[in-house]
């Protein structure tokens, strides 16, 4: 079996890193020559919406996927009309706007923090008026690891914050294609949310409509970007959670691994935001779970039956952004197991990840703030 890869970054390559085993071949197409999951599949290099290179990947592919989330959603549904595209290009279209994420949201019965749409620096200001500060302007589209988002902590903040989403893309990251700038009107404003904990619930489903959840996860963020992530057995946040997804699922007639992200405030989840793809906070799964959530994305798109999601140990993931520790004194970490990308070192960008799988709690408490010096020293956002 053949499965088409949207993608070779460092999604893509774990995907593939857990399909090997299950005897799947791949092709990825990214624009760029050195993604770095070229080497473990066939690489397509050119634009996502290269005409060419799509009808390659739909005659050859037995299945396409996709590693992130801002792919045009013309191309997964041009593809999804020659092979199987999973999940949906609906899950695609509706992740990559942040308006159209939250009513979704809303519309299921998912709580969201209290937001309104902007487009103009007047609507802005009114909306202002009714959330009032803090709150934080996010860019409804391309928007991911914090990126196109200012937090507004008074009326002062307002001018810089919409200047700077002027800069923001309409369809950004994608190689050489025309960059349209965004419109003023594609912008949502939301209250902050004084959280005490951001969690993420990570679900799958397959194409016979299997479902199995793997137990959440407690996110550390700064800057924006993801840190540190913990699996939480037995959370009592869990069946909320679950309850929140599947609604998801089940309207999205989703097939794969589908993230949510979620924040805690006061015992009640609030959604932040979902992406239809394998993600960051899911990376512990390797070590950490009985499956991890790239080969059950896998099974899931293929239709095989799914594995178990059942923690093995504590475990926690911790991110290595801007440069790599030595790999020496990673691995002298016991119990610490390193996964490099592949991928040159520049700032704020995801270079590694390393996972910790404790004997009890208090082991993995240790093992983290170790893994967090590590990452610390070499980080440069
Ligand atoms: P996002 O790109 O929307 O996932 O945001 C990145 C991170 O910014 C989140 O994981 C939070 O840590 C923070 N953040 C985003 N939106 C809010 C909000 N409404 N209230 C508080 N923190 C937020």
């Amino acid at each position: 079996m053949i499965v088409g890869v949207l993608g070779a970054g460092q999604l893509a390559r774990m995907i593939a890193l857990a399909g090997i085993p299950l005897g799947l071949d791949f092709i990825f197409l990214d624009p760029s020559a050195d993604a770095c999951a070229n080497k473990l599949g066939e690489p397509l290099i050119g634009d996502y919406n290269d005409p060419n290179l799509l009808a390659q990947l739909a005659e050859r592919a037995d299945v396409v996927t996709y590693e992130f989330e801002n792919v045009p959603a013309e191309v997964a549904e041009f593809l999804a009309s020659h092979t199987q595209v999973h999940p949906s290009p609906k899950a695609l279209a509706v992740a990559q706007d942040r308006l159209v994420e939250k009513s979704f949201f809303r519309d299921l019965g998912i709580p969201t923090p209290d937001y309104a749409a902007v487009d103009s620096f007047e609507s802005l200001e009114q909306a202002m008026i009714t959330l009032g500060y803090p709150a934080i302007l996010k860019s409804c589209t391309q928007g991911y690891d914090g990126k196109g988002q200012s937090l507004l902590k008074s009326a002062d903040d307002l001018t810089s914050a919409w200047e700077l989403l002027q800069g923001v893309p309409a369809v950004g990251r994608i190689g050489s294609l025309p960059i349209a700038t965004l419109p003023p009107s594609l912008a949502v404003v939301e209250a902050f949310v004084p959280f005490n904990r951001e969690v993420s619930i990570i679900a799958v489903r397959s194409v016979s409509g299997d479902v199995v959840f793997y137990p959440l996860s407690e996110n550390l963020h700064r800057g924006g970007i993801l840190r540190v992530s913990e699996c939480r057995a037995d959370d009592p946040m869990q069946q909320q959670a679950e309850t929140y997804i599947s609604r998801l699922l089940e309207a999205l007639d989703y097939v794969g691994v589908l993230a949510l992200e979620l924040f805690e405030v006061d015992g009640k989840l609030v959604a932040n935001e979902f992406a239809p793809r394998v993600h960051n906070s899911g990376h512990w799964t390797i070590e950490g779970a009985e499956t991890s959530q790239f080969e059950n994305h896998l099974r899931a798109i293929l239709d095989l039956p799914l594995g178990s999601t059942a923690p093995v140990g504590n475990a926690a993931m911790v991110n290595f952004i801007g440069g790599l520790p030595k790999t020496e004194e990673l691995l002298a970490i016991t119990h610490a197991h390193l996964h490099l990308y592949d991928k040159s070192p520049r700032k704020g960008r995801k270079v590694a990840h390393a996972t910790i799988r404790a004997e009890n709690q208090q082991q993995l408490s240790k093992l983290i703030k170790k893994l967090t010096a590590l990452a610390d020293q070499v980080d440069d956002s």
